[in-house]
């Protein structure tokens, strides 16, 4: 636990012309097992780096918000590339455009975020063994039980600006 702090961490699309920046640490980094994970990777789990959008810096073209259905029936979108279309980020109903979640396989070290939960492992595809140690909990978690003190304190001033904006936006 006590590595040097690897961050910023960059990373970007296969064509290299969508580039990004993690200026800091993640709120949480969630393995989720979803079905829609599943399907939406082609894989077996996807890895996902939560960050305030304001912790993420634009180094090349911005990415395309493609709107995809989501499990909650709210929808998310999807940042893609315009041109390689790799997704970089996806942005949930829940925390709106102020939070990313990161696709962990985009930095170009991916290795600095393992996964601090697995979240939906009633849905997992039986060949995935969560390692000894790890969080896993069977469909999602109140992250007052889970999340460090400091990225709860993140997110409460995050829920802050978010209601800001809100209000402002109401008032125009
Ligand atoms: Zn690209
Ligand atoms: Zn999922």
């Amino acid at each position: 636990m006590s590595k040097p702090d690897p961050f910023p961490l960059d990373g970007g699309c296969d064509c290299k012309r969508v580039r990004y920046r993690l200026i800091s640490k993640p709120l949480f980094v969630h393995c989720c097992h979803c079905r829609w994970c599943q399907r939406e990777s082609g894989a077996s789990f996807a890895l996902n780096a939560m960050i305030e959008m304001d912790r993420v810096a634009l180094l090349g073209e911005a990415p395309e918000l493609v709107n995809t259905p989501s499990d909650s029936g709210k929808g998310q979108q999807i940042a893609r590339c315009p041109h390689c279309r790799v997704a970089v980020w996806s942005h949930y109903s829940g925390a709106g455009p102020a939070v990313a979640f990161v696709r962990v396989g985009t930095l170009d070290e991916p290795d600095h975020l393992p996964p601090d939960i697995h979240i939906f492992t009633a849905s997992k595809q039986p060949w995935v063994v969560i390692p000894d140690g790890h969080t896993a909990v069977p469909e999602y978690y109140d992250a007052k039980q889970h999340w460090p003190a400091d990225a709860l304190e993140r997110r409460k001033a995050l829920r802050a600006r978010v209601e800001a904006a809100r209000t402002a936006q109401k008032g125009s």
